[in-house]
Order: structure tokens, then C-alpha cells, then sequence
């Protein structure tokens, strides 16, 4: 009763598998766990599982960009399920998230900056929509600016390497959330509040059924 198309890194444009398993589906393996995985996975579900297995996640979208590739407008976001608790691992450029690259020049800027990192610090709950009947909330969260960057005090005269924003930074948010049940189930991507200017998402997912991985819009629907 399943459809599974997958494609392997490396021969994007040939070899496509399909089967239609009884007992054991096949599951998509990565050698390599974590953000390097090679490959897409393309799923189309088509009635009820009949086994007692939790199916594993599934993120319908293309392949994954360069593993830490500073592309502007893409997001990188590692989702962990582990239990009720939820690990939000989101790393993306600071001009996504700033409008800017450089430490900030003006009181404007600062303040851009501190309510940018505000909104992260205490959104991470916000990025998603949960599955059904389940309720995340946040218990801790870090965001690492770059250097210059978040410093409140930053005066105009400070920083050496404070240049004219020739160089690439990276801001990252690491959230922890405990959920009211285990968030499995379908769920999507909410970045349109909390970060606006983000055009993609390299989205991973884990849980102890498995992993999936794919590119998706911020507003992509995926499952846990
Ligand atoms: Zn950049």
C-alpha cells in the first residue's frame, strides 16, 4: 500500500527505486547521521499503516544544500524528537535574520539587532506548527550572535573586525521544548512570524524511528 521513491546522492538523475513492501518497509539510511545526508526522500502514502511501528519522519523537498553553506535566505534547521522533548538546532545567516551583516552602525541598528535575537531567544516554540493535540513549549534557548553583533554597548568605535560587512556571519539558535505528548505526526514549517526573510529550509528531522531530510519552503508541511 506504499509508494516510496528515493533517490540517491550522487545519481540525481537516474536509478529510481520503487517497491511496494509488505511487512518490512524500507526506510531511508543515511551512513552518514547528521547534516551531511545524501539523500531525498520522496513518499507517497496511500492508506493506513497496518503495522504496530511508528512510521519514521517524512520531509517531502529537494536535496540539502552544502552542510554549513552560508547561503542567504536559507535556513538550516535540525529537529530532534526525543520523547516529549523537542531539540530546535536552527543555524542561518545573519542577514536573515538582521537585514544586515555588519555589527550594527546606529541606535536603529542596535536596537534591529536586540529584537531580532529577542524574537529567536523566546520564539523557538513559535517556528513550528505541532502535531495535533500536542502543545511545545520552551524551556531553554541560546542565541549565539556574531561577535559585535549583540553586544548592547557596541559603541562606533569598537571591534576591529567590525569591517564594512564583507564577511559572512552566522546566527544560531539552539532551543530545547518539552510537549505536552510525543510530537509524532504531521507538523509544518511557521518561519513567516519570527523570520520573514528566510526563502528556504534545509529541514532535518530525527526521531526514533528514523531521520529525513529535504529542502522545503518556511512554510512546508513535514512529519515527525
Ligand atoms: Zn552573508
Amino acid at each position: 500500500m506504499y509508494l516510496h521513491l528515493y533517490w540517491t546522492h550522487g545519481t540525481p538523475t537516474g536509478s529510481v527505486t520503487m517497491s511496494f513492501p509488505t511487512l518490512d518497509r524500507p526506510q531511508v539510511r543515511s551512513p552518514s547521521v547528521g547534516w551531511t545526508i545524501p539523500c531525498l526522500l520522496l513518499f507517497v502514502a496511500c492508506g493506513e499503516s497496518s503495522s504496530a511501528r511508528p512510521d519514521p519522519p517524512l520531509v517531502e523537498g529537494e536535496r540539502l544544500g552544502t552542510a554549513g553553506a552560508h547561503e542567504h535566505g536559507i535556513a538550516r534547521l535540525g529537529l530532534a524528537v526525543d520523547g516529549t522533548r523537542l531539540t530546535v538546532d536552527l543555524q542561518l545567516p545573519a542577514e536573515s535574520v538582521f537585514g544586515f551583516e555588519h555589527a550594527p552602525r546606529s541606535a536603529e541598528e542596535r536596537a534591529t539587532v536586540a529584537e531580532a535575537i529577542d524574537r529567536l531567544r523566546t520564539g523557538g516554540a513559535r517556528l513550528l506548527a505541532f502535531p495535533d493535540g500536542v502543545t511545545c513549549a520552551l524551556d531553554s534557548a541560546e542565541v549565539e550572535a556574531p561577535e559585535g553583533m549583540e553586544d548592547d554597548h557596541a559603541g562606533e568605535d569598537q571591534h576591529a573586525h567590525e569591517d564594512e560587512g564583507t564577511q559572512h556571519e552566522e546566527v544560531h539558535l539552539l532551543a530545547s521544548l518539552t510537549c505536552s505528548g510525543e510530537p509524532i505526526g504531521p507538523a509544518s514549517l511557521r518561519f513567516a512570524d519570527i523570520l520573514p526573510d528566510v526563502v528556504q529550509v534545509d529541514l532535518t528531522v530525527f526521531t526514533a524511528a528514523g531521520e529525513a531530510a529535504g529542502r522545503v519552503a518556511p512554510d512546508a508541511s513535514f512529519r515527525f
